[in-house]
């Protein structure tokens, strides 16, 4: 058995050095990535329930490798954000959704997602005022989406680079509402616009958990805050019909439609126009 724990260590430092070589062959490929123009932006639509009516979408990067096919965030964005890649790739995305928002119907929203080291530095205003400046957007009718790592410090400098923002115009939401251990405490330190609640909320909101209490309190809390509220996840006409009674303003999810390219714009906003949704 000892010799083959000899073995198995040998194994794994094998093992490691792959995972290592590996992940520095994809450092540099992300590195190559921007010049090369490989990141692309998906739109996924954001319902209003009251408007009954496409009221925005929210832009999500994609990498579309030459090899790999399309990857989606959830497998560079990490190490984007450790290599500092994420400062200019979060530029090009808030430039990029912001121009071709310009070419959507008047009044309809975009929405970015922005990483906490974009924060750091005040970057963040600098990259906002020159997508808006380059893109001639309304500031209204950009939304930046920030999750609590951004708000993790709760220091002084967060809350001047929110209120920067907020000056230039454009709208707050918290992201991922409930999926921190503190979110509460962050509703207080800053007025968002918009409160995103978890799609792991959504999910479970028509069985028997306490899902359905947890975001049926969100919506109040939304409501007395006079922030507005965001179903996320919605993959069924139950959960649907649920938030919509439930007093949510908006919905989100594959039950309209999944993230698509710029181009399914106009399908997706023609597609939900006055439809019938029960
Ligand atoms: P997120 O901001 O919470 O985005 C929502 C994610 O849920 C998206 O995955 C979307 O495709 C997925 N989704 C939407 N509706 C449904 C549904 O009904 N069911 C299920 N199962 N999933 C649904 P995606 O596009 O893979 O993005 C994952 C995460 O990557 C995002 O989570 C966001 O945190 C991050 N991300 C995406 N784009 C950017 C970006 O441009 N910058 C930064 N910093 N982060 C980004
Ligand atoms: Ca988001
Ligand atoms: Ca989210
Ligand atoms: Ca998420």
């Amino acid at each position: 058995a000892k010799a083959d724990g000899r073995g198995t260590k040998r194994f794994f430092e094998v093992e490691m050095d792959v995972s290592l070589r590996a992940r520095r062959a994809l450092e540099i490929d992300l590195r190559e990535a921007l010049e090369r123009e490989e990141f692309e932006l998906h739109y996924q639509p954001i319902y209003d329930f009251r408007g009954r009516r496409i009221g925005g979408f929210e832009a999500l990067v994609r990498w579309r490798h030459p090899v790999r096919g399309l990857v989606p965030p959830a497998e560079f964005i990490a190490v984007a954000e450790e290599i500092g890649l994420i400062v200019p790739l979060g530029a090009w995305c808030l430039t990029t959704a912001c121009t071709e928002a310009m070419r959507w119907p008047d009044g309809i929203k975009v929405a970015v997602n922005v990483s906490a080291v974009q924060f750091r530095d005040e970057i963040i205003v600098e990259s906002v005022r020159a997508a808006l400046a380059k893109s001639r957007l309304p500031p209204g009718r950009l939304e930046l989406e920030i999750t609590e790592s951004v708000l993790l410090k709760d220091n002084l400098a967060t809350l001047a680079t929110l209120y920067a923002l907020r000056r230039l115009g454009v709208r707050i939401a918290m992201d991922d509402f409930g999926t921190g251990y503190s979110s509460l405490s962050y509703l207080r330190s800053f007025p968002f616009d918009k409160i995103k609640i978890d799609q792991s909320f959504v999910r479970d909101i028509t069985s028997k958990t306490d899902s359905g209490l947890i975001v049926r309190a969100v919506i109040g809390l939304g409501l007395s805050l006079g922030m507005r509220t965001t179903g996320e996840g919605i993959e069924t006409q139950e959960q649907f019909d649920r938030l919509r009674c439930e007093g949510c303003d908006e919905g989100q999810g594959y039950f309209f439609a999944k993230p698509g390219p710029a181009r399914d714009v106009p399908r997706m906003i023609e597609r939900w126009s006055s439809a019938g949704t029960g």
